[in-house]
């Protein structure tokens, strides 16, 4: 299950960030997910709940972001976002394009949580 190492990378990554951030308890992580990253959704969630057992991110949230397909169509030179990631089609004009500009993310954007209170160290 692929989901499962990404699940790591991010909770890895998290951890991290949070550790830099001087954050003492991390709330939510929030991540984007392009249409085309092929991550299905469902199968992280349950993946990142097993990847941040025992973790400093445990009992954090996961909200992910979708991101839709943007191509960029050379006949309206423009970026257009496609309803469906498929079929790669100006949804405008009708042109195909594979100049795909997003739609391909995974990352983790932003972390919240609560910071170390200052003078309580
Ligand atoms: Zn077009």
């Amino acid at each position: 299950m692929h989901e499962l190492s990404i699940a790591h990378q991010l909770v890895e990554l998290a951890v991290e960030n949070a550790d830099r951030m001087g954050l003492r308890r991390v709330t939510a992580l929030h991540v984007r997910v392009g249409a085309l990253s092929g991550v299905v959704q469902e199968a992280l969630r349950f993946a990142y709940d097993i990847a941040a057992a025992g973790t400093a991110v445990e009992g954090a949230r996961l909200i992910i972001e979708d991101v839709p397909v943007v191509i960029y169509c050379p006949a309206c030179r423009a970026e257009r976002s496609l309803p469906a990631p498929v079929p790669a089609r100006c949804p405008v004009c009708g042109t195909p394009s594979g100049d795909v500009r997003a739609g391909r993310e995974l990352e983790l954007y932003a972390l919240e949580g609560e910071a170390d209170e200052e003078g309580n160290r």
